[in-house]
């Protein structure tokens, strides 16, 4: 299916929520709204349908390898695989580099940025990020932190308005205990 058919299908459906919420989709400040809609979906789910962004290596000096790098506080965004709500937090990655190649910043954070569009499960998708992470990169392994706010639960049900999800998970032959790496990936708390 091409992405324009795409698209317009998920307007043909968003048009009739509306209709079914009790609102007429023809009416004129809704009339663009079934395209804006499916546009934003398309975007929180992207990497469902394209590739993980190329990862480029840069040479470092043999004994740097068992540097660890830390990357703090990567924003991201997604939606909760239960109510298709978003997500909105930071991701805290602590790695080991395999040999005397290092990825560059950006990409990691592009790879991050990329795998979270998509519905998840914050809890199983710290792991799945984990392991992509791990393999991309080619690291030795990866620890993340995940701190982040949950539209579903900030907005109906309980309505906390500051309860923030954090999980962690490693991958790969771990070498530093999880006190640790725990301190070095502490995230900022996201806050609306
Ligand atoms: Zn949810």
């Amino acid at each position: 299916m091409s992405e324009l058919d795409r698209a317009r299908e998920i307007e043909r459906h968003v048009r009739e929520i509306l209709r079914l919420l009790g609102e007429d989709p023809d009416r004129e400040g809704l009339v663009e709204t079934p395209r804006r809609v499916a546009q934003a979906l398309l975007e929180l789910t992207k990497s469902l349908r394209t590739e993980p962004p190329d990862v480029k290596f840069f040479t470092v000096p043999k004994d740097s390898s068992r540097n660890l790098v830390v990357i703090r506080n990567i924003e991201f965004l997604s939606l909760c695989e239960h109510h298709l709500l978003p997500i909105v937090g930071y991701v805290s990655v602590v790695y080991r580099p395999r040999e005397n190649k290092v990825p560059g910043l950006s990409k990691v954070i592009r790879l991050v940025q990329w795998y979270a569009l998509r519905p998840i499960l914050q809890e199983r998708f710290t792991q799945e990020l984990a392991n992509f992470l791990c393999d991309k990169i080619c690291a030795k392994f990866v620890y993340c932190r995940i701190a982040a706010l949950h539209m579903c639960v900030f907005l109906r049900g309980v309505k906390s308005r500051s309860s923030i999800l954090v999980t962690e998970a490693v991958s790969g032959e771990p070498d530093e205990d999880i006190t640790s790496l725990r301190r070095l990936a502490r995230c900022k708390y996201p806050r609306i």
